[in-house]
């Protein structure tokens, strides 16, 4: 299904041009071709909300064309004021590991669509550490191959603050948490003893 949550999901390209040339009728070279990448980039992560709450405050407050470096601070501005946290592992500017997505973790599979394992990945950037499995490597593969774990695993559909007592955060980590539990498992039915590969 494709359902775009405007409080969630990030802003649409469709949806950026439609804010922006309503923008224009103020500001009249703001949807000019050589900055709207700018102002893009400045809004491509953050929900359709956040993109109308600033061009709206734009609109009311500022009497000169806003830059694309405004945008970028209006949404450090937003994103601080209503509590956002993004769970996008993907974020391509303080990711170091595009294999993990800097999780430390990966999935590992046989062939497409099917789950197997997760697996500690090869790197050191891991922001969890306490996987009880070895670590990827090329001569481990055995027909395997790697993936970063689905952003759908970590994304809460409805809520957007990251509140360890709301339900869905709840049960985001528990089930993170199952499928790890079955993979260390899977490894130390394999015969795999954690403490002797530290
Ligand atoms: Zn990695």
């Amino acid at each position: 299904m494709n359902y775009q949550n405007p409080d969630i999901d990030p802003v649409l390209q469709k949806d950026f041009l439609e804010v922006i040339n309503a923008m224009a009728e103020v500001y009249p070279n703001i949807n000019g071709k050589a900055r709207l990448k700018y102002y893009f980039d400045a809004v491509k992560d953050v929900p359709l909300k956040c993109l109308r709450d600033i061009s709206k405050s734009f609109l009311m407050s500022s009497k000169y064309m806003p830059l694309p470096s405004d945008f970028t601070d209006a949404v450090s501005e937003w994103k601080k004021k209503n509590n956002y946290f993004k769970f996008n592992p993907d974020e391509p500017t303080k990711i170091e590991c595009n294999k993990c997505g800097d999780i430390g973790i990966v999935v590992m599979k046989k062939s497409e669509g099917e789950f197997h394992s997760l697996i500690n990945c090869s790197c050191d950037t891991s922001v969890f550490q306490d996987l009880k499995a070895p670590k990827w490597s090329n001569q481990l593969s055995g027909g395997f191959y790697i993936e970063s774990c689905p952003f759908e695993w970590f994304r809460p559909k409805t809520t957007t603050k990251l509140d360890l007592e709301n339900s869905e955060i709840k049960s985001i980590i528990e089930n993170w948490n199952k499928k790890k539990r079955k993979a260390e498992k899977y490894w130390r039915d394999l015969g795999y003893k954690h403490e002797e590969e530290k």
